[in-house]
């Protein structure tokens, strides 16, 4: 990476899908970004660096489990204080573990709330720090149609959504005054590795139902964090805004 002092978005979840398409765009931008996977392996990662340093932005990838707290804080000591000027955090990392809630066993409720919400809650709080030093920040969390409406088969990932938006409004209140905005983008039906697991009767049902008559792109999505992130958006703070097609209004 260039060692230019460009303002940076660190993108949780970046090596693939939405967080992907969100890191190219940010890079598009003028952002030096940096991508995080899970420490199991890095998998599409160096794709996605090659494929941003190939069309002249700057990007890193490093391994990064959001639900380990003790990693998530080493992580912000290591790479990002005294490091880098960061000004983007985007909590886009997140997982499913579908089941009817009544049978749904603990551990599976425990890991989507340690990954989506506790997860992004750490990252926030270790952002926060960085930023408030700066004066200046933009935090983007990646929340769900499902945490506004619900979703059958989704207790866990619903409730760990839901409570992404309390977390995107009161940080939103507590770092005003800082210079910082919080944000949540609350994408419906995308079209990646998560959604593609979804039987097709339930895809074409939820294609039924979406007014617009089509799947979001990971770029509709990448769109609006851009929008959220930039000078345009700087009186904006603790909304949620949707990209669904018009499928919850
Ligand atoms: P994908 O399954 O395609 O990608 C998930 C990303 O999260 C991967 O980069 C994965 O890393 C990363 N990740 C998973 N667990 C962890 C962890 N513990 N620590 C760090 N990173 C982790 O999902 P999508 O791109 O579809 O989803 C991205 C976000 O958008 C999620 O928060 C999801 O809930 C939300 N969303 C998606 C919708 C959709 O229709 N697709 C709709 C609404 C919201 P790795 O590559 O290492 O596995």
């Amino acid at each position: 990476m260039s060692n230019v002092k460009r303002p940076t978005a660190l993108v949780t979840g970046g090596s693939r899908g939405i967080g992907e398409a969100v890191a190219k765009r940010l890079a598009a931008d003028g952002f030096a970004v940096i991508v995080t996977y899970r420490p199991h392996g890095q998998g599409h990662a160096p794709a996605v660096v090659a494929d941003i340093e190939a069309a002249g932005g700057h990007c890193r990838a490093l391994p990064l489990d959001v639900a380990d707290r003790p990693g998530v804080t080493a992580f912000f000591k290591e790479h990002i204080e005294g490091q880098v000027d960061l000004e983007v955090l985007v909590n886009n990392a997140g997982i499913t573990k579908d089941g009817l809630l009544i049978r749904m066993k603990d551990e599976e409720w425990d890991q989507v709330l340690n990954v989506n919400l506790a997860g992004a809650f750490t990252c926030l709080r270790e952002a926060a720090r960085a930023m408030i030093k700066r004066r200046s920040g933009r935090i983007v969390n990646i929340t769900s149609i499902a945490g506004q409406m619900g979703n059958a088969g989704q207790a866990n990932y619903s409730a760990s959504k839901a409570g992404l938006i309390g977390l995107t409004k009161t940080a939103a209140m507590e770092l005003a005054s800082r210079g910082i905005t919080v944000n949540a983008v609350a994408p419906g039906f995308i079209e990646t590795d998560m959604t593609a697991q979804l039987p097709e009767a339930v895809k074409s049902m939820l294609m039924e139902n979406i007014p617009l008559k089509r799947a979001g792109t990971v770029e509709d999505v990448a769109s609006a964090v851009a929008f959220l992130v930039s000078k345009d958006a700087a009186y904006i703070t603790g909304q949620v805004l949707a990209v669904n097609g018009g499928l919850y209004r």
